[in-house]
């Protein structure tokens, strides 16, 4: 499949690389016409104010909407989570409000601001390790979100219909399931 990876500021390569290892061909995507035919997009983690603005400036936040909205599968990878979610508990930044939760950034404070943890996640047979780095939670879920997994109560891989979503970064470590249970939406 062709897979888009928005590449507008942070771990696009990793997730690049991820997606070749799976058989799959990466699209980067900077533009709005790099949109057309691909199968389906990820959002990578780094810094979702950063990467609202850059955006913002490319005018590709009506047409990442449009693709969305429309149905393309879509990943989001802890600041592709916010930057796809519909508010953070913060202030106001740019966002695609696509997927109906409000998310918390930063949320696991300052000293643990990184740390890995196997998650069990909603229909994996096997737990999932998991990296998060200055991750945020979501706080709140819309009716049509699914939560498949939690730490300590808090949601951190989230579901609607063909957008997933994770506080976490599945790319860093080659884990490959949260990308095929996307592509598969
Ligand atoms: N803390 C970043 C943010 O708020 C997200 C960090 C990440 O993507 N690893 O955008």
């Amino acid at each position: 499949m062709r897979v888009g990876v928005l590449a507008l500021q942070g771990d696009f390569r990793e997730h690049a690389g991820l997606l070749t290892r799976m058989g799959h061909t990466p699209v980067l995507i900077r533009r709005t016409e790099e949109l057309d035919g691909i199968d389906a997009l990820v959002i990578p983690g780094g810094e979702s104010t950063t990467i609202g603005k850059l955006a913002d400036r490319y005018g590709l936040l009506e047409p990442l909407r449009a693709v969305i909205g429309n149905g393309l599968p879509t990943l989001g990878t802890c600041a592709g989570l916010i930057f796809l979610a519909a508010g953070t508990t913060g202030p106001t930044q740019v966002q695609l409000g696509v997927l109906d939760v409000v998310v918390e950034r930063n949320a696991f404070g300052r000293q643990v601001d990184s740390f890995e943890s196997e998650l069990d996640v909603a229909g994996f047979a096997e737990p999932l390790h998991a990296v998060f780095i200055r991750a945020p939670i979501v706080e709140k879920v819309g009716g049509d979100v699914e939560v498949l997994a939690a730490v300590d109560g808090d949601p951190v891989m989230v579901r609607q219909g063909h957008i997933v979503a994770t506080s976490f970064h599945p790319e860093l470590l080659g884990e490959t399931r949260v990308h095929e249970l996307m592509l598969g939406s």
